[in-house]
């Protein structure tokens, strides 16, 4: 196995589950793309080790996107595995249940981009818009007069 740190590395014997590895110094297939994710796929389907292996991968990258996942470890890409982790879901349940407008989250009510949609659609205008609102105004008005100062 090659000594990537993002590698289930076999190799380094580090665990005792790793000597018994189907994939011991055959790493580069398990961080390709493509038609080789599908062959590393093939070689975590017959591994004695593969719970293991998937055990450790989710504690290693506990919490973190798919995008900072990689290679295949315990027969799952970093996709899979993002989906399994129940930070990662409770992060995207979160973005689900976020309105949203032409494909873009609205702003949450709190803040100043809120506020003005309340005032572009004539809705009324809830407190932590206004204060969001008021504190925007006060942090411009601020920076103003500093400005007129110097
Ligand atoms: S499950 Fe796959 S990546 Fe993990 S040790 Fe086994 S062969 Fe290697
Ligand atoms: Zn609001």
């Amino acid at each position: 196995m090659t000594a990537s740190h993002y590698a289930p590395d076999t190799l380094l014997g580090r665990y005792e589950w790793h000597a018994r590895a189907a994939c011991r110094g055959d790493a580069k297939i398990f961080f390709g793309a493509g038609g080789l994710v599908d062959i590393a796929r093939r070689v975590c389907g017959s591994c004695p080790v593969r719970q293991q292996c998937l055990d450790q991968a989710m504690r290693l990258e506990s919490g973190l996107a798919h995008d900072f996942r990689f290679g295949v470890w315990g027969g799952l890409d970093p996709k899979q595995r993002a989906r399994l982790d129940p930070d990662v879901r409770a992060r995207s349940e979160k973005r689900k249940n976020v309105p949203r407008y032409g494909g873009k989250p609205l702003a949450p009510c709190g803040t100043r981009g809120a506020y003005e949609r309340h005032k572009r659609k004539r809705e009324p205008v809830d407190d932590a818009c206004q204060a969001a609102y008021d504190e925007y105004l006060a942090a411009r008005s601020t920076r103003a007069s500093r400005k007129a100062a110097a």
